[in-house]
């Protein structure tokens, strides 16, 4: 039987550890990613609804990483924390991005364009919106991966747009639902480690 742990998520970058209590014994701990070596049959998750969920790996020493990025959790370096917190080369971890809103959909306003930099690839006028911009929080959250020592060839950049695809994700700004989506990684039980 599996155990699925989730966090209270603030939009940090706080790294939580699989031996923290969680469920009946401790609630869920503050944090936007988890990271370590889950007990097998333990699974790290998080919630996400636009926000950027990503799963990191190691295979050889069997640990793993379950992120939480929004615009602030990115730019603050949650996925660099989660990854140092892994204590592993980063050039041997795996990585996906899960489902989250697309360049085509994330609109933001003057204090995201600031807080993420003018001058960021990652962000592009939004037609008919002075002052606003579309803003990729998949490719910046790669582009950080990348340089944190993650090998491109090692990155699934998958990351379908929540906003655009309503028959398969929640999107938080397309309806304000309160429903959220899923994302954790773990061993089974009886498996690895
Ligand atoms: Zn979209």
């Amino acid at each position: 039987m599996a155990e699925l742990a989730l966090l209270r998520q603030v939009h940090g970058t706080v790294v939580v550890a699989p031996a923290v209590p969680s469920g009946a014994a401790g609630g869920r701990p503050e944090g936007d990613a988890w990271a370590g070596r889950p007990e097998p049959g333990r699974l790290l998750g998080i919630l996400t609804a636009d926000c950027l969920p990503v799963v990191l790996v190691h295979p050889p020493s069997g640990r793993l990483a379950v992120i939480h990025a929004g615009w602030r959790g990115a730019v603050g370096g949650v996925a660099e924390a989660a990854l140092a917190a892994l204590g592993v080369p980063a050039g041997e971890v795996l990585a996906a991005l899960g489902p989250a809103i697309g360049p085509c959909c994330y609109q933001v306003g003057e204090e995201v364009a600031a807080a993420v930099g003018a001058r960021s690839p990652h962000l592009s006028p939004w037609p008919g919106a002075p002052g606003h911009c579309a803003f990729d929080l998949p490719g910046a959250l790669r582009e950080r991966l990348l340089t944190a020592g993650v090998r491109t060839q090692h990155i699934d950049p998958l990351a379908p747009c929540t906003h655009c695809d309503a028959d398969r994700f929640y999107s938080h700004r397309r309806a304000a639902e309160p429903q959220r989506l899923v994302a954790f990684a773990g061993w089974r039980p009886g498996g690895r480690p």
